[in-house]
Parts: C-alpha cells; sequence; structure tokens
C-alpha cells in the first residue's frame, strides 16, 4: 500500500472518465484516503456516486476556481475534517470554444483571459491557500499536453495555457522546494474526456497518436492515474519542477515511422489509416 497514511484533495473530476477520476482511484486503491470537489449542483448529483466509491462522501466539496471564496472555503473544509493533507491534484483545464479551433489569431482577450485564469492561475491561487495545510512532505500535481510545447492543429488557446502552466510548475517547483513542497506535471498523451470533446478533430488526434507512438495505442486513464500516484507518493521523493510524459512514447518522435510488410509496402499511411 503505496500511499498508506496519506491524504490528499483531487480537484478536476468530472465523471468516471476524467483523468482526476483515473488519478483518485489509483490513489485511493494504494490506501489514500481523498476528498474530491464538483463545479456547482448539477456535478454534485452527478458526482455523488463517485464519491461513495471513493469511500470520500463526507470530503466533497465545493469548488469552482473562478471563485476565490470557493477556494478558501475548500481549504477551510479540509482543514476541519481532514486537518494536514499530503497532496493536491489539479486536473482543471477551460477555454471558450472560440479558442478550441478556427484561426489562432482571432482569439479575443476575454476569451485568453477566461482559459488562463481558470487553467492556469487557479494552480497558483489553490496551492497558496491550501499551502497552510499541507504536511512539510508534500506533492502537488497538475496536468498538461504536448500542445503546450509543440503546434497541435486546433489546440489553439489550450497550447498557450499549457505552455504556461509548465513553466508555472517549474516556478512553483522551485519557491517551494524549502517548504517541503514537490510541484510536477504529467503530460498525458490524448484522452477521450468530456474536457477533449471541445477540441476540434479530436478523434483524428487519437488515430494520430497511437498510430505514431512508440507504444501503437493511445493511453488511458488507468496509465495516467498509476503514474499520478507515482508522484503524489514517496517512490518520486527525489523528483520535482518535472513535466513526466505519459503518453506512448509520442513525444519522442521526430517523424513517424514507417511500417513496412514482407513484401516491402509501407503499410500505416501518414495519417494513421491501414492501407
Ligand atoms: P474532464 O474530465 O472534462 O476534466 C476537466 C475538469 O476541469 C472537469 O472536472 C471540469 O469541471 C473542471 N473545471 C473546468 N472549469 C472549472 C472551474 N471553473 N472550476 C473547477 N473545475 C473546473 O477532462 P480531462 O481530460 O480529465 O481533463 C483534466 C486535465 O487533463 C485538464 O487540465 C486537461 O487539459 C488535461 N489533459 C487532458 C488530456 C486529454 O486528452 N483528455 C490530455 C492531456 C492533458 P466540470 O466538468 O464540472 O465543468
Amino acid at each position: 500500500m503505496i500511499m498508506r497514511g496519506k491524504k490528499g484533495v483531487i480537484l478536476g473530476i468530472a465523471n468516471k472518465k476524467s483523468i482526476a477520476y483515473g488519478i483518485a482511484k489509483a490513489c485511493q486503491e494504494q490506501g489514500a484516503e481523498v476528498a474530491i470537489t464538483f463545479l456547482n449542483e448539477r456535478f454534485e448529483r452527478k458526482l455523488a456516486p463517485v464519491a461513495e466509491e471513493l469511500e470520500c462522501a463526507d470530503r466533497f466539496y465545493p469548488c469552482d476556481v473562478s471563485r476565490p471564496e470557493e477556494i478558501k472555503a475548500l481549504k477551510e473544509s479540509i482543514e476541519r475534517d481532514m486537518g494536514q493533507i499530503d497532496f493536491i491534484v489539479h486536473s482543471i483545464a477551460f477555454a471558450p470554444k472560440e479558442g478550441l479551433s478556427g484561426r489562432f489569431y482571432d482569439i479575443s482577450k476575454e476569451a485568453f483571459d477566461i482559459a488562463m485564469d481558470i487553467s492556469v492561475y487557479s494552480l497558483i491561487e489553490i496551492v497558496r491557500e491550501l499551502k497552510p495545510i499541507l504536511s512539510d512532505n508534500s506533492s502537488v500535481l497538475t496536468l498538461t499536453y504536448y500542445g503546450g510545447v509543440k503546434y497541435i492543429p486546433n489546440y489553439n488557446l489550450m497550447g498557450i495555457a499549457k505552455a504556461t502552466l509548465e513553466m508555472t510548475t517549474k516556478y512553483l517547483a522551485e519557491d517551494l522546494g524549502r517548504d517541503g513542497i514537490r510541484v510536477n506535471a504529467i503530460s498525458a498523451g490524448p484522452i477521450k474526456t468530456l474536457a477533449a470533446a471541445g477540441i476540434g478533430e479530436f478523434s483524428f488526434m487519437l488515430k494520430w497518436n497511437s498510430a505514431h507512438s512508440p507504444l501503437k495505442r493511445n493511453v488511458t486513464i488507468k496509465d495516467v492515474g498509476n503514474s499520478g500516484m507515482y508522484l503524489l507518493s514517496d517512490l518520486s521523493a527525489g523528483v520535482t519542477g518535472e513535466i513526466h510524459y505519459v503518453d506512448g512514447g509520442f513525444n519522442i518522435m521526430g517523424m513517424p515511422a514507417v511500417e513496412i510488410n514482407e513484401d516491402g509496402k509501407q503499410v500505416i499511411a501518414w495519417n494513421g489509416e491501414p492501407k
């Protein structure tokens, strides 16, 4: 039981397909005591059975990160019900639809500000507000994507947010290392979730990644959950400020590999369709 004795809060479960659910499940199975959050009343009703399953129905709190008062209230609730905690998972992102397809240069300032506020600034604010109840051997984890490092079609505004999130991870790691707080990010390969459904041509991304990654498959929330659990556990005690890829190795590829059949013919087309 790698996480026995560890307590933490996980933000960003929308349903059982969420990456945050995969992380929560892995932590709970390894003995952690978790708290989870919901965005609003609608999600409270939807997520109640998930809270039961994760044995945290009494540690199930509202938190819309665009409302600073809800982050403050979250800290009070956790302190009251759990005392100190050892980990935080920030698995939250949002960009208005206009930022996830079409011409990049058309993005409005309003959409830009919303994406940055919810997808990036919230990490800083959550860590700052919850710092007084973080143990002196604690770990913070956020979720990013390769579109913050290289151009990915339609990822547009979220790419800018993820680039900023990755540097935020590194600056927080340096700043909080002296307090015994580690801060890391997982860069996950594409997974079909609610948030992903908002990205233009997402099913093509899935095809492309499975065809061109070394493992020749897409990753699952279990893959990300287990790696996330490692980064939250003492197994990664010497690791901070890292962007850890859980993407089947896709990020190492400089050019798609070509598969050749026995007749010397190319069998995987450039777009991942069988030839
Ligand atoms: P998801 O299940 O839709 O989770 C996104 C979560 O963000 C939802 O729980 C959503 O809550 C929450 N959220 C949005 N606005 C919020 C706000 N104002 N306050 C609090 N929570 C808010 O999708 P996911 O794919 O698991 O996404 C989790 C993280 O992984 C995101 O950072 C995403 O960018 C990242 N990621 C995803 C992929 C992928 O392919 N799926 C790949 C790499 C990285 P509601 O649903 O209740 O609005």
